[in-house]
């Protein structure tokens, strides 16, 4: 049984043997409310009592019916996504599409970057692609201003710790966390409507360590961008090579 079918036995009974939910609704009346709101489909008694045994997981966008139709309040419903994700983290290879960047795409080293960079911008000087990328991306193995190094494990050990925060408050709102892979741009408090992307799970483990030991948010939102800097190094570069138009022949 995972965390998140421990934490779902909250919502529900079990009277002489079957199961009601804090709605008054059976295993079947629940399933047949959830497949009427997921468009008819994705749910039946089956996968639901699966789920409620931990043999598998719900998918965001099943619990999210679930919340809505027990009318889960909203601190438990952070609760129920974060041991989701938890669940979800800790069994490898079966994620659901939302979470589908949890797989992190292969972490690019410098010299790849570099060699793709210059024959992405031929107009530019390798030595000047070089020498920006090195004031630019934080260097492989270099420890950070948060106690943690700019390395491949540091980034699932933060979104280990994101997963794990008791609570998502204003503290960790409104910091801008743009990223290529994604539209979502600002930090939310509600856990909810997070963007379920691994790097946005990283970046508020980064926030949240920033909260404890920088304190000041102007240095918390450069720490983030080095992080942002260090997982998109390509796309970073030609980013700030376009802005500052280093166009030399
Ligand atoms: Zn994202």
């Amino acid at each position: 049984m995972g965390k998140f079918s421990q934490f779902l036995t909250k919502y529900y009974k079990k009277e002489v043997g079957k199961i009601v939910f804090e709605n008054g609704l059976s295993l079947n009346q629940l399933s047949l409310e959830m497949w009427e709101r997921l468009g008819c489909s994705q749910i039946d008694p089956s996968v639901l009592s699966r789920v409620m045994k931990g043999k598998r997981l719900f998918s965001f966008r099943q619990l999210r019916v679930f919340c809505d139709l027990l009318d889960i309040p909203q601190l438990d419903r952070n609760n129920l996504f974060k041991n989701l994700e938890e669940d979800y983290l800790n069994r490898c290879g079966e994620f659901p599409e939302e979470a589908e960047h949890y797989i992190l795409s292969e972490f690019i080293n410098k010299q790849d970057a570099l060699d793709s960079l210059v024959k992405m911008l031929p107009e530019v000087k390798t030595s000047l692609i070089q020498s920006l990328y090195d004031k630019l991306i934080p260097q492989e193995g270099k420890m950070s201003t948060i106690g943690l190094a700019f390395k491949k494990r540091s980034y699932y050990k933060l979104i280990k710790e994101s997963v794990r925060l008791k609570n998502i408050n204003d503290k960790l709102g409104s910091y801008n966390v743009k990223i290529p892979v994604c539209g979502f741009q600002r930090t939310v408090s509600n856990f909810e409507d997070n963007c379920n992307c691994g790097y946005h799970l990283a970046l508020y483990g980064v926030i949240e360590r920033g909260t404890k030991q920088l304190k000041n948010r102007v240095k918390i939102q450069q720490e983030v961008n080095k992080w942002i800097n260090y997982f998109f190094p390509v796309q970073r570069m030609q980013e700030s090579l376009n802005k500052n138009s280093y166009k030399i022949a």
